[in-house]
């Protein structure tokens, strides 16, 4: 007798990421309760299930779905509206004073909106975010039913969100229990960076941390000019004030990871960080090249993430991952750095991993969650294909992205939002701009 099942999906390739190095052809994946119970040649799919909903992609490539390991959704909202600038006058002349006016819960919920919508558009399935009003993109994230790990966000200094370091985690923590049960977002403590936050409120968030067992996500070494700062200020570099101060550890994720010296990979691989990697980001600000083959060659956890969308200007793994294989190879100096295949793990398993979700999420596993994506490829600019794995990176494009599932419930089809129209969409994008424009 068959076996019932709510989902069975059939496709031309299935690329799992696990068992590394795997392309499988003409299988399927069987989805019962949001979780993925089989992946197998499709005349034994047919044969062995009976499914409630068979859905046919004979000229598709499932991949797990993908995972932005940093991302400021809600400043999608300021996409475009300062460019060409380095972090420190990008953040002071624009950024802050935009947020100083206009940063609210509706601003939030608005932005994570068309973030949670661009990302899954682009096959992004997870985004591990960080920005005032968390209970704002939470709301917004569980109307797309896009996965999350939002974060607390932590900074001394006061904004349309809190008044100081203590307002923002009590506030953090108060959205952290009123959302505790919910199956698709968790939370982080986010303290912004080495730059913004005291010593007095790292001594809290790791206690936070280890109490409440929480990811820590933080920007770390983005810039040179941070660096120099530390060292006049603290008379330490960022990562090592980070040690004395026990934050560093397997469930710190560090962002951007730029500029470090082989004795920060030291310190990094020792405590077993995780890393995310934002090259579109570092490459717009100039703030450099992370030397990502490195940190990966230490067993680091290198994820890929877009950062905010005022940076980088999308909200793109499949961008990200081709311009972080580029980036190794034009910093390194090595064609065969950081392969086409290790860029898909970073965007998925490495990024479940960072997070400490890797038994739930980053590769099609049976057993794991049923968060899916599909690229279809049939234009004549796409072809011939030798190696679905090279075309992911180096060809195909989130414009490709046909349909996407999170926890096996299926969030687009045939290129359609199934939670959203464009037309709501579109009204929150003018709505915001002729605000700025004001
Ligand atoms: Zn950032």
């Amino acid at each position: 007798m068959p076996t019932p099942v709510d989902l069975l999906i059939e496709a031309r390739w299935i690329i799992p990421v696990e068992p590394d190095d795997t392309t499988l052809e003409h299988h399927a994946i069987a989805v019962e309760r949001g979780k993925i119970v089989a992946i197998l040649p499709l005349a034994d799919a047919r044969a062995r299930f009976t499914a409630a909903k068979t859905v046919s992609l004979p000229e598709h490539i499932l991949i797990p779905g993908l995972i932005n390991l940093h991302c400021h959704a809600a400043m999608t909202l300021m996409r475009g509206l300062a460019d060409d600038l380095p972090l420190m006058r990008w953040l002071q002349e624009a950024i802050w004073p935009t947020e100083a006016r206009h940063a609210s819960h509706a601003f939030v919920r608005d932005g994570s909106l068309l973030a949670g919508a661009e990302m899954l558009r682009g096959g992004i399935t997870t985004c591990n975010d960080m920005y005032f009003f968390p209970e704002a993109t939470a709301e917004a994230f569980d109307r797309l039913g896009l996965r999350a790990v939002l974060g607390m966000t932590v900074l001394e200094f006061p904004s349309q969100y809190a008044a100081d370091a203590d307002d923002y985690l009590r506030k953090g923590l108060a959205t952290h229990d009123a959302w505790r049960d919910h199956p698709l977002i968790r939370f982080a403590l986010a303290p912004h960076a080495p730059y913004t936050v005291s010593n007095t409120s790292f001594e809290r968030i790791g206690a936070l941390a280890d109490e409440l067992e929480l990811p820590i996500h933080i920007h770390l070494h983005e810039t040179a000019g941070e660096i120099a700062d530390s060292l006049r200020d603290f008379g330490q570099r960022p990562i090592t004030r980070m040690e004395s101060l026990g934050i560093l550890g397997p469930n710190l994720i560090g962002v951007h990871a730029v500029h470090l010296t082989p004795e920060d990979m030291e310190r990094l691989a020792l405590h077993q960080c995780a890393i995310a990697h934002c090259p579109t980001s570092n490459m717009k600000l100039a703030s450099g090249a992370a030397p990502s083959t490195r940190l990966l060659d230490h067993g680091l956890a290198v994820g890929l993430g877009s950062d905010g969308a005022a940076s980088n200007n999308r909200l793109d793994l499949f961008r990200e991952m081709h311009q972080a294989s580029l980036l190794a190879k034009l910093s390194t100096g090595d064609a065969s750095a950081l392969p086409a295949r290790q860029a898909l793990r970073m965007a998925t398993l490495n990024g479940a991993r960072a997070l400490g979700l890797d038994k739930e999420i980053g590769s099609l596993l049976p057993g794991k969650a049923a968060d899916i994506c599909a690229i279809r490829i049939n234009d004549p600019d796409e072809l011939p294909c030798f190696d679905p794995v090279s075309h992911v990176v180096y060809v195909l494009g989130r414009h490709a992205v046909s349909d996407v599932w999170v926890d096996g419930q299926q969030r687009m089809e045939h290129g359609k939002l199934l939670q959203i129209t464009n037309t709501e969409l579109l009204g929150i994008a003018r709505l915001w701009q002729n605000r700025f424009r004001q």
